[in-house]
């Protein structure tokens, strides 16, 4: 426990916005592929605010939005409307946002949050509404004059944003950073926003108080903003934390008001205070129909859900998996689809066959794609043929490390298993009688060794092991030559 924490709780509420993969902007046609195209070339009428033109509801956005509202435990409205928020600002073209006030599609929802070495948490989900994005500013300094401007590209404008906002039910900056890591984890799992932080489609806020340990009431809040990765989101609380516990100590009052955190510096810096949500002049957008959510539309999306990450977990661990495993398979949904398709492929009992193909996936399948710095979508062996190397393996026509080198010449050359062992004669040697000669030469070669063995030193045959091994380049069965040594040695 921090000093801060004896004294003080932190209270925490995250704002997450959080951009959808639609094909087309939330009100227009135009392309919403914002990032990979010139500026200003997905544009019309609608997305660059001209009067009289009318907008149009995104189907898809709103099947999205739904999904998340029913991942995250929430109440999806029968009715629900859009909102104008007014405010001026360059990068908003028609001088307002469509956005949701007081009706917005999801409510009353959680997320269970369990940070390693923390308990867990349930956090309640207050809201998830829909709205657009702005456009985007690029701020210039001019090379002659040194003058600063900017530059506006409006591909972004109009683009379907959805804002998750939580309630102050987390405690610590681990709680918080776990919550958004969860929160990812399921947009992507559900496969409506790429959720990438560094990117800028998965952005967050963060809303921090802190309470005198013990206290019911909730202290001032300071709103953080411009943190681009977890660790940013983790770091900026944990700086406001002390920040405010010296405030408090001082007998000073905290000022609501917006912070921006600063990378280079690793602190946060007063941007202006806290505009009222009442300066937004919101009301109802009087050119889009109320939105209305038939319970049938909506079971429908309930029954095409995904399984959930956590719900995939607990799956994994009835199999017999440890928490370890199944946390590592399920960390996203391909990786956790492809361990389901060798186990599957290696058709055992469905423990036995988890457990192999646990093994492969989290072992030389991760490590293959962590030296090559790529998803699993990207590695290049079918479920089917990784399956047939764990087969070889587990039956024992290949030594477990042979394996390993028939799975990177399987990667390096796209044969199955079998036609590079049989080739390449790296087949395990498990015949007695293929095995003797070996075994003899080695106890010949070696009398150091068997005279420690017959004073009754243990490693002794673990050295001969070795030697039947170099020579057999790998291939011999272990056990086998064990049992040959010993009743050679004894007799
Ligand atoms: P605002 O009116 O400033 O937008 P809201 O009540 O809508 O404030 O809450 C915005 C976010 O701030 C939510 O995520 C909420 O959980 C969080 N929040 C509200 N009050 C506090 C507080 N005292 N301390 C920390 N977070 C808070
Ligand atoms: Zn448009
Ligand atoms: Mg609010």
């Amino acid at each position: 426990m921090t000093a801060v924490a004896t004294r003080y709780e932190t209270v925490i509420g995250l704002e997450v916005h959080c951009q959808l993969i639609t094909k087309s902007k939330m009100f227009c046609s135009c392309s919403a592929d914002y990032a990979r195209a010139d500026p200003n070339t997905h544009v019309c009428p609608v997305c660059l605010g001209m009067p009289g033109v009318l907008p149009v509801i995104n189907e898809q956005a709103i099947e999205y939005i739904v999904m998340t509202g029913l991942a995250l435990n929430c109440r999806i409205a029968e009715f629900s409307k859009f909102d104008r928020k007014n405010y001026p600002y360059p990068d908003l073209m028609k001088g307002y946002q469509i956005s949701q006030y007081d009706l917005p599609v999801c409510s009353d929802g959680w997320l269970d949050i369990a940070p390693e070495g923390a308990g867990p948490r349930r956090v309640g989900i207050t809201r998830v509404h829909m709205e657009e994005d702005t456009a985007r500013l690029l701020h210039r300094t001019d090379a002659v004059t040194g003058e600063g401007y900017s530059l506006i590209d409006i591909n972004r404008s109009g683009t379907p944003l959805m804002e998750i906002v939580s309630e102050p039910d987390m405690r610590t900056p681990a709680e918080a950073r776990d919550y958004l890591v969860r929160l990812r984890q399921i947009l992507r799992y559900i496969g409506v926003s790429e959720a990438n932080m560094e990117d800028g489609n998965f952005r967050c806020d963060a809303n921090v108080s802190l309470r005198p340990v013990g206290a019911e009431a909730f202290g001032t809040k300071v709103e953080v903003k411009n943190m681009n990765s977890f660790r940013a989101v983790h770091d900026a609380i944990a700086f406001e934390e002390v920040r405010q516990a010296g405030m408090l100590d001082r007998g000073e009052r905290i000022t609501q008001e917006t912070r921006g955190w600063v990378d280079d510096t690793r602190e946060t810096v007063s941007q202006r205070t806290k505009e009222h949500a009442n300066d937004y002049r919101y009301f109802p957008e009087p050119d889009l129909p109320p939105l209305k959510l038939s319970r049938k539309y909506v079971g429908e999306i309930q029954a095409r859900l995904p399984e959930l990450p956590e719900a995939r977990k607990l799956r994994f661990i009835g199999l017999g998996l440890s928490e370890h495993e199944a946390d590592g398979l399920t960390e996203d949904r391909e990786r956790a689809e492809y361990f389901e398709a060798v186990a599957r492929a290696i058709g055992l009992d469905p423990s036995r066959s988890a457990k192999l193909a646990a093994n492969w996936v989290l072992g030389e399948v991760g490590r293959w794609l962590n030296t090559a710095a790529k998803g699993i979508e990207q590695f290049p062996l079918l479920p089917e043929h990784l399956a047939g190397l764990v087969r070889l393996v587990d039956e024992g026509k290949v030594t477990s490390n042979i394996g390993k080198e028939v799975f990177e010449q399987m990667i390096a050359t796209g044969k199955p298993a079998s036609e590079i062992i049989e080739n390449s004669g790296l087949a395990q040697i498990s015949g007695e009688d293929e095995l003797l000669g070996a075994v003899r030469a080695a106890i010949a070669a070696n009398p150091k060794a068997v005279a420690d063995f017959h004073a009754g030193k243990e490693t002794a045959i673990k050295f001969l092991v070795g030697q039947v091994m170099r020579e057999t380049r790998g291939r011999a069965n272990a056990g086998v030559v064990t049992g040959l040594l010993e009743k050679e040695l004894n007799v």
